[in-house]
Formats: structure tokens, sequence, C-alpha cells
């Protein structure tokens, strides 16, 4: 282009300002260099008068390449092109206007400049154009061989089918989910040379759905492989078309789904066995975020709280749950200031532990509260009406049987076990030199011969009726223990009573009993009396548990002897003390 042809008779040019344009356009700084380099130094060693205005315009050819270069992204267009093709007619001919004397311009004019721009834009345009194409070719070859090297390494299947569903490309992921062994081996083939019948009908009916709406789809295609393994894949269905705009066929993206599959029905199953047993769970079950809104609920929570069950539903507050529980009459009414009571029970409920509640229906409602991760509340209600009911059955049953223990069956005074612990722990406390306690031995006189001629029941309701006088008398003094010490005999123990106090209440006993006047033929008294035998602790001698009963029961048998409804002491100068009917 450098080289200098005859353009007109006389009249020398060369192309040089297009290879100038072209070289900056197409190649940019480094590729213009040497062609600028080069016809600066030729222009400069030709030498003469159009120097001057040579240069600028080898510079100016030169920099519009250049500069558009600089400013197109990529392969220049036709409009780019068209106005780099300009740059070059006006570098190529600005000479002349300087150099033609404007006499001449009428003659040069239309025979040398106009054919020589015409001649410089075309050179310039096909020279552009040519690169330009080339430039394309290679780029498309670029990408074409970048598109197939991700198409043959990518692990989803991704092929191509005419409109009859006939495989024009596949890549090897393809063919190995179809078995096929090699892509080539699918080219011209249908999935009925590859899958079960039916499944291939699907899959076909899929197509013919998207070649008819022209749109693509995604849809999750199920088959069983030819080694019997049930499949899932995730495919993406697009026609593609003609230039005309006429479908030719379509693309499909296959990505096997089978393991996604898999964990969701896994996760699926797993949920719905959480919600069965969540849902059949005695126990109600809350959850509360760590601002105490509700978050989670199982319906056994609803049926434990009827009243306000509407209220307790997902994102209501715990406090307005508790409000809505007062105001309605489910809990059982407490004294104090609503805000305060709602507040603390709303934090009690909310912090980790076991707590039991009593409703206003009279159910006992046990919570039981764990912290969960996040800081909420997990709490398990339960309804423990049933076991508290037990409890307090059992505690009774307890209590009642403990009563037994200590209990005489027929009379109801203390039996014999329990009057002698009695006797233990008072004896134990006594003091060494202050009297008492004391002690009444009580017999039934000639009782014998009482159920002999009345009957045993008679004589069991007889003894019955002394036994409650006794009780009755000797409940006035404090601590006084009472007890049945063995058949119609009655103990009975007085603390801090000496041995005068102990005569005059056993006198008044006998007195009592006598004055019941309880019908008794076999006595000779006529009627039901009792004798009674006395010991003090600490006096005349006695000194200890066993000297104590063992004087008493010698003063009983010494009352006895004395003819019997009377008194008698351990110590013989107290005979004066016999109280006679
Ligand atoms: P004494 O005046 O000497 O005490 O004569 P007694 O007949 O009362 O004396 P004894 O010890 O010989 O008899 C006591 C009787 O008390 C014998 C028994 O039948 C009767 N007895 C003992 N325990 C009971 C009881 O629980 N119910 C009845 N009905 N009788 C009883
Ligand atoms: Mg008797
Ligand atoms: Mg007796």
């Amino acid at each position: 282009m450098s080289l200098p042809f005859q353009f007109h008779p006389g009249v020398l040019l060369d192309l040089r300002y297009t290879l100038l344009a072209i070289s900056g356009l197409f190649g940019g700084p480094v590729a213009a260099a040497a062609p600028f380099v080069v016809a600066v130094g030729r222009r400069v060693m030709s030498g003469g008068t159009g120097l001057s205005v040579a240069l600028p315009l080898i510079f100016m050819a030169t920099a519009s390449g250049l500069i558009a270069h600089r400013f197109i992204r990529g392969i220049p267009d036709g409009r780019s092109i068209c106005v780099v093709s300009l740059a070059v007619v006006f570098s190529g001919t600005a000479g002349f206007f300087v150099k033609v004397p404007f006499d001449q311009w009428p003659v040069v004019m239309p025979s040398v400049v106009a054919p020589f721009a015409l001649l410089l834009f075309v050179s310039a345009m096909i020279s552009s154009f040519a690169i330009s194409q080339e430039l394309k070719r290679q780029e498309a070859t670029t990408l074409n061989r970048i598109y197939r090297a991700i198409i043959e390494a990518l692990p989803d299947c991704l092929n191509a089918k005419d409109l009859k569903g006939r495989f024009i490309a596949a890549n090897p992921a393809t063919a190995a989910l179809m078995s096929s062994g090699t892509a080539a081996n699918l080219i011209g083939k249908t999935d009925f040379d590859f899958f079960p019948q039916e499944t291939a009908r699907v899959f076909r009916a899929d197509e013919e759905a998207l070649l008819r709406d022209g749109k693509p789809i995604l849809i999750e295609q199920r088959f069983t492989r030819a080694d019997g393994v049930e499949t899932w894949l995730a495919t993406l269905k697009a026609p593609f078309d003609d230039d005309d705009g006429k479908p030719i066929g379509m693309i499909t993206h296959n990505r096997e789904i089978t393991d996604r599959k898999r964990l969701e029905s896994e996760l699926a199953q797993t949920q719905r066995h959480l919600a069965d047993a969540l849902a059949s769970m005695a126990d109600g079950l809350a959850m509360f975020d760590r601002k105490g809104a509700q978050v989670f609920n199982n319906a056994r929570y609803l049926e434990l709280f009827p009243l306000t069950a509407d209220v307790r539903s997902t994102g209501t507050c715990l406090r307005a749950i508790i409000r809505a529980a007062i105001e309605r009459g489910e809990e059982a009414p407490v004294g104090g200031d609503i805000d305060d009571i709602i507040e603390r029970s709303a934090a009690a409920i909310l912090s980790p532990g076991d707590r039991q509640m009593r409703l206003a229906d009279g159910r006992w409602i046990e919570a039981r509260t764990r912290v969960t991760e996040e800081g909420g509340s997990l709490i398990v209600f339960s309804d423990i009406t049933t076991s508290k009911r037990t409890e307090e059955e059992l505690r009774t049953l307890n209590e009642r049987l403990k009563v037994m223990a200590h209990t005489d069956g027929l009379t109801g005074l203390l039996n014999r076990r329990a009057f002698d612990e009695a006797l233990d722990d008072l004896v134990s406390r006594s003091s060494q030199t202050v009297a008492g306690p004391s002690l009444l031995m009580i017999d039934v006189d000639k009782f014998k011969a009482y159920n002999d001629t009345y009957g045993h029941p008679v004589g069991d309701a007889c003894l019955k009726r002394v036994a409650n006088r006794v009780a009755e008398i000797v409940a006035s003094y404090p601590r006084s223990i009472v007890a049945r010490y063995g058949g119609e005999e009655i103990a009975v123990i007085i603390p801090q009573c000496d041995k005068a106090a102990a005569l005059s209440v056993a006198r008044l006993l006998c007195a009592q009993v006598r004055s019941m006047e309880i019908e008794h033929v076999g006595s000779e008294k006529g009627r039901v009396t009792v004798s009674v035998g006395i010991a003090t602790m600490n006096a005349a001698g006695v000194r200890g548990k066993r000297d104590l009963l063992g004087s008493a029961d010698e003063a009983l048998y010494a009352a006895k002897a004395a003819g019997r409804d009377c008194v008698r002491s351990c110590d013989p100068s107290d005979d004066a003390a016999v109280v006679r009917a």
C-alpha cells in the first residue's frame, strides 16, 4: 500500500494513509508504530516542498485509527470503519488543497482528487471489512472451541434434538445418562431407542408440549434406568428457531437430582413422623421465642386450655395469653395488681424449671420449661390432676395408717404401743427432783362376769363408754395420755402431776364411772365400777419406767384387794385415800 503508483499521467500516489489508519484501528499503538515510522522516514527522505504538509497528514491518518481503536470495544463495526475511512480520505487529499493553486482546482479536482479520494475510501473500507471479518471468524472459532470444551466437560446433560425428537448434538454426560457409550451413538436416535416405551412416551409428550407452546419449560422427570435404579432429573427444555424464526428443534438441559429428591422425601417423611408424634403426644407442647411470642404448639396444648384456645395461636405474646386466661377465669384468681401478676407468671413460665399450677376448674397442670438454642423457651404442659389426686390420697392414707398404728380399734384410745412410746418419752424427759409424771392404772371390776351376763358385744360397748368417759375427764389435763393398756385395763399418764393431784384425778374417775350407772348384776356394786392404782415418778421411791409400771400395777392390785371401786397408791400411807361408792 505504501508503494507509489502512477495514478494520473505525471501524478504518483500511494495508499499509505489507508495502511496507517487500519494498522492503528485494528492493531493499536504497537502495530501502528512501524508503518508510522517508515512513512515519516520515507517522506522526510523524499524531501520537497510538500514535506511540511505531508507529515501532519501522516500523523492524522495514524491518529484517526488509534483513536477509533481506543474507543471501540471489540471488532469495529461498519460505522466506525466508515468514519476512519473518511479520515483516511481527508488525510490523503488535504495536501492537494494546500499545494495545488486554486485556478487549477477545476481541472485537478475531478480528474485526480475525487477519484483518488474514492480509491482511498474504498481501499480503507474493503481492507477494514476484510480484517474485521477475519477477526470475527477467529473470534467465533475460539468461542466455539470454548463452548465445546465447556459442554464436553459439563457434568450436566446438554443436548439438541430436531422437531421429531432425534438427537442432533449431545455431550458425554448425556451419553452416560442414556448408557449409549459415546455421544456420537446418540445422533439420529430418539428416547424410544434408549428408554422403556412408556417412559419415552412421557418424555416425548413433554417435548410436543414445548414445541406447541414455543416457551421454555422447567420440569422434573422420573424414570427407571436400565439397571433398575429410579432416577430423577431436573430438566430445562427450550425450543430453538432458524433465522426466520421457525422452530427447528429443541435444546434440553438435564441435571440429575435423584439424591436431592431422596433427601427431600426423607425430610418430608421425618417431618410427617414428627408432626404425627407431636399431634398424638399426651402432653401439650408450646414454643415461645426470646421475646415471649408463641412460635409453635401442638393440638394437645389447645385441648389443655379450652377457654383460651383461640388466643393461643402463633405470634401471640405469652402475656396476652395469661391475661386472657385470668380474665376468662381459666386460671385460678389471685389477688394483687393484674399487670404485676401477668409479668411474674410470664417470667416464671419462660425461665427454665418445673412448676405446677392449679386451674380454676380444679385441674393441676405441670409446666416444664427448657431454654432453646435460640434463647426461646420450649414448654411441655402435662395434666397431672390424676397423679396429684393419687398423691393426696396416698398422703391421707399414710396419715390414717399412722393413726391406726397408734390407735386402739375398739375404744379409739391410743394403743399399748403408743402408750409405751409416750411413757418412754415422758420418763426420759422427767426431772429427777420434781414429782411426776403420774400413772393411773384403771381396771373394770368384775368384767368377766359382765361379759358372761350380757354377752361379749355388750361388753365391748360398755368398755367403749367407760373409755370415752375416762378420756373426756383426762382431756382437761395438758399433754395427758389415755391408752388402752390391754383387755379391760386403761392407763392414764399425766405429766407434771404429783401424787396428790393424781389421787384426786383417780377419785374423780372412779366416781364418774360409778355415776354412769351401767347396770352390772354380776357385781356386788350392781353397776359397772373401776378400780384405780396410781404411782408417781420421784415419789415413794419410784424411779424409772419399770418402777412406775410395777408400782401402779401393785396399787391396782391393792385396790382390787380392798374391795374394788376404789383408788390405791403405791404408798401404804395413802390408805386413807380409799374412795368407796
Ligand atoms: P376383776 O374385778 O378382778 O378385774 O375381775 P375381772 O373379771 O374383770 O377380771 P379378769 O381379768 O378375770 O377378767 C377380765 C375379763 O375382761 C376377761 C375378758 O373376757 C374381758 N375382756 C378383756 N378384753 C375384752 C374386750 O375387748 N371385750 C370384752 N367384751 N371383754 C373383754
Ligand atoms: Mg377387771
Ligand atoms: Mg383386768
